[in-house]
């Protein structure tokens, strides 16, 4: 079945998550003629602990607020479960914890304030040329075209290797991820850290409003990640039952080299475009920020002020690409020597406040990367 009733729009955007959110935002409020296709109806629970720096408000002129259900003041680290190392977060550098479909819905909500299209239950399953345009088909056979496409649609997109941009083998983290009602021991505005029962990872506890995101995030291990393992021994120590709540596991797209992210007329942001830290699992900042990039290079593109899309690459290889180089590096030392890394890393007096730097982005890897690195070897041996 073809709608043939659908006009060709300026932009299509496959996925409506953080980065395709961001992205349709500003090409609508650029008076650009958006279609957000979605393939979920809102009604399931979204994996992800939410957690994003409150600097990220400074790309959106309106408030991410009602989103928002936490300010992360203080966050406690451990090893096993022991070994506490506390740390204050500096206030210029405030950490939100968000609802993540409530972002999601905000983000659309905003796009369609200023005229996007957002259709929901799209399962995007083509994705090809069509003379000048693009034609995206849905598995149900609706059809829809556009000048440009932006690949929004998350760590399982197979259209970045299909048209061959983006990287051409990805890496993975393994994650798990548990929707707790009530918060257990954690305080409100408090965040936790475990290292050491995680091999080549972490776990984490955000609060929400009445509620815990805990998860469990393997990032350079081939093997499976025996997460029941280590929430039989988490959850009892946030205050929870070792069985408490649903599991969602999820293979989270990793940034593993610098990339070209953009074809003729497309582009591939968030977690399609393999952006999320190795490091953290930071993901929802790079979405956004991709999200907001693209649109700025891609209204440019569509006004006919730049023939090509190349820009955007350079501009999220400067702005992102740079500084996960050295957290990937980071990553590989510290999670290959988790325990050297906790103590050497974690329980440095100045980490939480550099650790608080690099998620507000007021900082980037580079910034201590060689001198972490060089520690972390030097005392291996
Ligand atoms: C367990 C877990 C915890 C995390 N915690 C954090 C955290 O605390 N802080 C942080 O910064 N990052 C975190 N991340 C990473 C972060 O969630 C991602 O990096 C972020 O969601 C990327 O946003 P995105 O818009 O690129 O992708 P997504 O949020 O995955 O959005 C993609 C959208 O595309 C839609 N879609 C998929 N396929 C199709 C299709 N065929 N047709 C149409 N639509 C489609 C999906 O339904 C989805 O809505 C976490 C990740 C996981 C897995």
């Amino acid at each position: 079945m073809s709608d043939n009733a659908d006009p060709i729009h300026d932009v299509l955007v496959i996925g409506s998550g953080a980065a395709g959110g961001a992205a349709a935002v500003h090409l609508s409020a650029a008076h650009h003629d958006v279609c957000l296709l979605e393939r979920s109806d809102g009604k399931s629970l979204k994996p992800c602990g939410g957690g994003m720096a409150a600097a990220v408000q400074h790309w959106f002129p309106f408030s991410l607020e009602p989103a928002v259900e936490q300010v992360v003041r203080r966050v406690d680290f451990s090893w096993c479960l022991q070994d506490p190392v506390v740390a204050e977060l500096p206030g210029d550098a405030p950490f939100w914890i968000v609802r993540r479909e409530r972002l999601d819905q905000l983000l659309a909500e905003e796009a369609t304030n200023h005229g996007a299209v957002h259709q929901t239950g799209v399962d995007v399953t083509h994705v090809e040329r069509h003379g000048a345009d693009w034609q995206v088909t849905a598995k149900d056979g609706r059809q829809w075209r556009a000048r440009a496409l932006v690949i929004a649609d998350g760590s399982g997109s197979p259209w970045p290797q299909r048209l061959g941009i983006g990287p051409r083998g990805v890496n993975h983290a393994s994650t798990v991820s548990v929707r707790l009602e009530g918060q257990g021991s954690l305080d409100d505005g408090s965040a936790r850290f475990e290292f050491g029962l995680v091999p080549q990872g972490f776990a984490w506890a955000f609060p929400l409003a009445g509620g815990v995101n805990v998860g469990v995030g393997s990032f350079i291990g081939r093997d499976e990640l025996d997460s029941n393992a280590v929430l039989r021994q988490l959850l009892p120590d946030l205050g929870f039952a070792e069985d408490a709540g649903e599991r969602q596991h999820r293979r989270l797209r990793i940034w593993n080299g610098h990339h070209c992210l953009h074809g003729d007329g497309v582009l591939v942001v968030g977690d399609a475009a393999s952006l999320c830290d190795p490091f953290l699992a930071e993901g929802l900042r790079p979405a956004l920020m991709s999200g907001c990039e693209a649109a700025v290079h891609l209204s440019r593109w569509l006004r006919g002020e730049q023939t090509s899309l190349r820009s955007y690459s350079s501009a999220m290889r400067e702005r992102w690409g740079e500084s996960m180089a050295w957290g990937r590096r980071i990553a590989q030392v510290f999670y290959r020597f988790p325990g050297v890394g906790y103590q050497l890393g974690i329980k440095r007096p100045t980490a939480p406040r550099r650790i608080a730097q690099i998620l507000s982005g007021e900082m980037g890897y580079g910034d201590i990367a060689q001198r972490v690195i060089k520690r972390l070897l030097l005392q291996r041996g």
